[in-house]
C-alpha cells in the first residue's frame, strides 16, 4: 500500500520529466534496492551507473558523516581539505595536471567546452562530437549531444556543435574547418546503446586532433571510475585526451563532477573564467576520495575486469540459446549490453518491465539494447539471477 500512496501523491507534485517505474525505494545495501511495500530488487543499474561500490558501502558512508558533522559548505573562496585530497587522488592515478570540481555531468561537460574554447586560438569554437553520444542537459550540452530527439523543442541552440556519424574517420576528418577547435567523444557510448568506439578509431581520432590542433575531449561521465575495468576507460586504448570529464560513479551517489585536463591546456582558465558555487563540496569530495581509495585498492579493477567478462559470457550464452531474440553482448568490463533483434526492439521496454516484476532493476538503451550497469561489487551469484531472470523471460516471450 505504502508504495501506491507516495506515488499517487507525487503524480500533482512533480513535472512531468520521468517515467518512472511504479516503485517508493526506501532503502538500499549492496546490489539490493527496498521498496515502501518490503520487495526487494537487484539493482544492475547502480542508479545509472552513479553506486558503483554498492548502496551505503559502510566506509563511504562513514566519510559522509564524518565530514557531514565536521564541515559542509564553504564555497571555494576558501580551501578544503577533502577538496584537495580528491583532486590529488585524481591527478595520481591519471594523465591530467588539473582538476576543476563541479556538482554533476553536464557540469563537468559545460566546463569542458568553455576549456576547450578559451584554451583555444581566437575564432576557433566549433566542436565536433558523435552521432549517437550523449553529453548532457544544459543547452550546449544537449547541443553538443548527437541524438536529436534531446533536441526538440529547445531550439536556438548554441552555436558551433557538429555531429560526425559514428566511427568514420574520413568523415570526421571532412567536418573539420579552420574554425573546429575540439572533438568530444565518449570512449564508449552509453546512453546511446553501450557502442564502444574501435581502439583503432580512437586512435585515429588522436592523430587528426594533432595533426589539425585540435584538443581530444572524452566524456567519461559514464564509462569512468572503473566501470570498464580500468580507473579511467581511455587507459584500455592507449589514446590519452587533453580534457576528461568525469561524474556519475565519482560520488557514489553524492551529486559530483570533475573536468580534468592537462597543464598547457588548463592554463587558458584565470581567476574568474569559471565557477561553481557548490563544486568540490566537502562532504560529496570525503565520499569521492573514499571511492577512488577502494577502487584503487590491490584487486579490485582486476575483479571488475573478470566479472565483466563472466558477465559478457553469460548474456552471450543467453543469445546463443535465443538466437531470434538477441545478439551477442557488447560493452567492456561491467557495462555490457545485449542487443534485441529487429524484430524484438518494439519488446525491449515491455522486457524491463517484466524485469521489474521479476525483481531485477535493468533498463532499456539508444532503442534496442538491454543495458546492465550493475554495482562493480556485483557477485558470480547475482550475474547468474540476473541470467536467469532474463531467460525465463525470453522464454515466456517465445513461446
Ligand atoms: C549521464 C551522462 C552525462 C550527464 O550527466 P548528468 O550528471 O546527468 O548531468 C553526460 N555524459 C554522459 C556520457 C553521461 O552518461
Amino acid at each position: 500500500m505504502a508504495n501506491a500512496e507516495w506515488i499517487e501523491k507525487s503524480k500533482a507534485l512533480f513535472m512531468t520529466t520521468y517515467g518512472r517505474y511504479p516503485a517508493v525505494m526506501v532503502e538500499g545495501r549492496g546490489c539490493l534496492l527496498k521498496d515502501a511495500d518490503g520487495r526487494e530488487y537487484l539493482d544492475c543499474l547502480a542508479g545509472i551507473a552513479v553506486c558503483s561500490l554498492g548502496h551505503c558501502h559502510p566506509a563511504i558512508t562513514e566519510a559522509i558523516c564524518r565530514q557531514a558533522s565536521t564541515l559542509v559548505h564553504v564555497s571555494n573562496l576558501y580551501h578544503t581539505m577533502p577538496q584537495t585530497e580528491l583532486a590529488e587522488l585524481l591527478i595520481n592515478h591519471s594523465f591530467a595536471d588539473r582538476v576543476f570540481l563541479a556538482n554533476s555531468g553536464a557540469e563537468a561537460n559545460e566546463a569542458a567546452i568553455k576549456l576547450a574554447r578559451k584554451a583555444s586560438p581566437e575564432g576557433k569554437y566549433e566542436i565536433i562530437s558523435l552521432a549517437g553520444s550523449f553529453h548532457g542537459r544544459t543547452l550546449a550540452t544537449v547541443a553538443a549531444t548527437g541524438q536529436s530527439k534531446f533536441h526538440q523543442g529547445f531550439e536556438p541552440l548554441p552555436q558551433g556543435f557538429l555531429h560526425a556519424p559514428f566511427d568514420d574517420i574520413v568523415a570526421l576528418e571532412a567536418m573539420i574547418t579552420p574554425e573546429t577547435c575540439a572533438i568530444l567523444c565518449e570512449p564508449l557510448q552509453g546512453e546511446g546503446g553501450v557502442r564502444p568506439l574501435s581502439p583503432e578509431y580512437l586512435v585515429a581520432i588522436r592523430q587528426l586532433c594533432d595533426k589539425h590542433d585540435l584538443l581530444l575531449i572524452f566524456d567519461e561521465i559514464q564509462v569512468g571510475m572503473g566501470r570498464t575495468g580500468t580507473l579511467f576507460a581511455y587507459e584500455q586504448c592507449g589514446v590519452i585526451p587533453d580534457i576528461l570529464t568525469l561524474a556519475k560513479a565519482l560520488g557514489n551517489g553524492l551529486p559530483i563532477g570533475a573536468m580534468l585536463a592537462t597543464e598547457s591546456v588548463a592554463k587558458a582558465f584565470e581567476p574568474g573564467s569559471h565557477a561553481s558555487t557548490f563544486g568540490g563540496n566537502p562532504v560529496a569530495c570525503a565520499a569521492a576520495v573514499t571511492v577512488l581509495r577502494l577502487m584503487l585498492a590491490e584487486g579490485f579493477l582486476g575483479e571488475v575486469r573478470n566479472k565483466g567478462f563472466y558477465l559478457a559470457e553469460r548474456l552471450t550464452g543467453l543469445a546463443a540459446k535465443y538466437p531470434a531474440i538477441a545478439s551477442p553482448a557488447r560493452g567492456l568490463g561491467l557495462i555490457q549490453g545485449l542487443p534485441l533483434a529487429e524484430a524484438w526492439v518494439d519488446q525491449g521496454p515491455a522486457m524491463v518491465n517484466r524485469l521489474f516484476e521479476k525483481g531485477v532493476l535493468l533498463n532499456f538503451a539508444g532503442g534496442k539494447v538491454l543495458r546492465c550497469l550493475p554495482p562493480l561489487i556485483i557477485s558470480r551469484v547475482e550475474i547468474d539471477q540476473l541470467i536467469q531472470a532474463l531467460d525465463e523471460i525470453f522464454a515466456e516471450l517465445s513461446q
